[in-house]
């Protein structure tokens, strides 16, 4: 048995759990940070990176499909799933060794192994014990499933899709948020037949319900099927694959199903509750400034109910590694947190829904302007069509900004600046966006909002 000593003690090196060891290193802080994996967690190694990898591979073949569309002649022989995997793999480890290396430069002391919390001021791993006046957990989370529906099999999570050896040939996705339409976007520009099972009435069912209709109308046309408003039923796996069913009797056969239907917060058996930390239903339950209700114990990331983000995660950290440093920060508020959906087209919003404002404000106290995408240069070059919705307090600042088609993942960063700086339409339109950008949309809809519309009415 040994002990050491640490100013800070990290559970888990995710995106939360690492940027919190990396700030508060930056800031003089001795630091460890147990990992029982791999540093990066879910994000690098099995989220958001090698997803948008898939998700490049899959723009790529459809530009080669349609490059005639553009004067240029190739022919599309199809997805070799070998070597797509070896480019995505070659962008994680690549990732991965610059991520090892900053956290070494910056001194943090990482320790391998599976972490327990024993105190509110130590960490067990194995025979060392951490000790630390302030204890971070930041354990993660995992792909979640229905109650009584077993994953194995034909029936997998995107942890499996993502491993794939082999580009099946008819898919059933159960689930039409996030990470639903991001496989069932990558496997349909791969040639898959797909089918998407969600029970609430819309896919991307968490944005305006405009933004939902369009995302679906974009998927019919793409040949996406979807079956919306009915619960899943069950499923069956037999020697060809899997039939699903849903509570209204219909049946869909495939040769998988992937279950995505959201993420469960890792924090069983951690030692949390002997320790007296408050939690409900697996998720750990802290203040606005991410103290749970143990002093020197804070929690961040999915493990604290809210969107489940890696750029939350990597705030959270930040914030709880200033906060123990005595820094004040400014609470991070959830609803001013940008949203991208990867999946052709993207969906990308950042604040308030037009219903959401009218219910804090008053309907007659808030107004928006939509913009179609048709009439941005850009976008008509590159073939996408969509549109940029501004919300905004009469004589107000903007509050809401919900977007669609192509690349407007891109445009998230101007949005999320106006909503969080509180910016007036009137502050922003006098500002330049070049031409021609997919930007400029966002531009358009400001300059109409200030009662100036250039290339609108
Ligand atoms: C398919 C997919 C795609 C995604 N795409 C995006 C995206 O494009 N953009 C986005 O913002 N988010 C995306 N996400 C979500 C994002 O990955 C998570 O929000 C983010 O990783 C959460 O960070 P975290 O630090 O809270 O947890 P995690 O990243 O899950 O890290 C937790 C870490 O703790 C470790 N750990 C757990 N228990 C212990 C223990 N007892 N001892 C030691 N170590 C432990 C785990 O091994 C893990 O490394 C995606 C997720 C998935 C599954």
């Amino acid at each position: 048995m040994s002990e050491q000593n640490f100013d800070l003690v990290v559970l888990g090196g995710g995106s939360g759990g690492y940027a919190a060891a990396l700030r508060a290193s930056e800031l003089g802080l001795s630091v460890a940070l147990v990992e029982k994996d791999k540093v990066g967690g879910t994000c690098l190694h099995r989220g958001c990176i090698p997803t948008k990898a898939l998700l490049h591979s899959a723009e790529v073949a459809d530009v080669s499909r349609e490059s005639a569309k553009y004067g240029v002649n190739t022919d599309f022989h199809g997805i070799d799933i070998a070597a797509v995997t070896s480019y995505r793999e070659g962008i994680v480890a690549s990732k991965y060794k610059g991520l090892q290396g900053l956290v070494k430069a910056r001194g943090i002391t990482t320790v391998e192994g599976e972490g327990k919390l024993t105190s509110p001021s130590t960490v067990q791993v194995g025979d060392t014990t951490l000790k630390a006046k302030n204890v971070v957990l930041a354990t993660g989370s995992y792909s979640r499933s229905l109650p009584g529906l077993e994953i194995g099999g034909k029936v997998i999570t995107s942890e499996h899709a993502l491993a794939l050896d082999h580009v099946p040939d008819k898919v059933v996705i159960l689930g039409g948020g996030v990470i639903g339409v991001e496989f069932a976007s990558v496997w349909k520009s791969f040639g898959v037949d797909v089918t998407i099972v969600e029970a609430l009435p819309h896919l991307v069912p968490n944005e305006e319900e405009s933004i939902s209709k369009q995302f679906e109308r974009a998927f019919r046309k793409r040949g996406i099927a979807f079956s919306l408003g009915v619960r899943f039923q069950g499923v069956e796996q037999n020697d060809d694959g899997v039939v699903v069913t849903l509570e209204d009797g219909k049946t869909f056969e495939a040769d998988l199903m992937l279950v995505a239907v959201g993420r469960g917060p890792s924090t069983a058996g951690l030692g949390y509750e002997e320790v007296g930390v408050t939690m409900d239903r697996g998720f750990v339950l802290t203040n606005e400034r991410l103290a749970t209700n143990v002093p020197g114990v804070y929690a961040l990331g999915d493990i604290v109910p809210g969107l489940q983000l890696a750029h939350r995660s990597f705030q959270h950290g930040i914030f709880v590694a200033e906060e123990i440093a005595g820094l004040k920060p400014q609470v991070i508020s959830d609803v001013n947190i940008p949203k991208v959906t990867y999946s052709d087209p993207e969906v990308a919003s950042v604040g308030l829904t037009e219903v959401k404002a009218a219910d804090q404000y008053g309907a007659d106290k808030v107004t928006s302007y939509d913009y179609n995408l048709a009439g941005n240069g850009k976008s008509h070059i590159i073939g996408t069509s969509g549109s940029v919705k501004v919300v905004r307090v009469v004589d107000g600042p903007v509050v809401g900004v919900h977007m669609i088609g192509a690349r407007v993942g891109e445009l998230i960063g101007e949005a999320q600046l106006a909503v969080n700086w509180e910016a007036y339409p009137e502050d922003v339109a006098p500002l330049i966006h070049a031409h021609p950008t997919q930007n400029e949309a966002l531009g358009e809809a400001m300059l109409a909002l200030a009662g100036k519309p250039l290339h609108a009415m």
